[in-house]
């Protein structure tokens, strides 16, 4: 069976989640494994497991998604900054086959 991963599950709310904020292009979700004071993951709708697996049109639609998350800062609880992470890939310890950003904030980050 295709796309029966733990956000396409999520998505179809097969799976209970914290959601944030939906639209048909993405969702964003709280992290169950937060690793900063604020962890979301901003989840696009499609199913792709790795960036080189994604159509144009879904590469556009990542950007678009960061766009949309500057522009909710504050009810996301960002406003004093955040990180934007992709994990791709084995070496990245990419544990989700579904392009995912991780988005990190809420007090101070540490430097990497
Ligand atoms: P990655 O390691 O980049 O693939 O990120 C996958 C993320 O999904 C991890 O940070 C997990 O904590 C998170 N995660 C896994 N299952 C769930 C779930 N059911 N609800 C919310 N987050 C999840
Ligand atoms: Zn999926």
């Amino acid at each position: 069976m295709v796309d029966e991963c733990v956000f396409c599950k999520i998505r179809k709310g097969e799976i209970p989640s914290t959601m944030l904020y939906s639209d048909d292009d993405f969702m964003i979700i709280k992290d169950i494994n937060p690793q900063a004071k604020i962890h979301l993951i901003a989840v696009p709708t499609v199913h792709a497991p790795y960036i080189d697996m994604m159509t144009e049109e879904g590469a556009v639609l990542l950007g678009k998604i960061m766009s949309k998350i500057s522009h909710m800062q504050e009810e996301l609880g960002i406003t004093n900054g955040y990180r934007l992470i992709i994990n791709q890939g084995e070496d990245a310890g990419q544990t989700v086959g579904h392009v995912h950003i991780h988005i990190l904030g809420g007090e101070k980050l540490k430097e990497f």
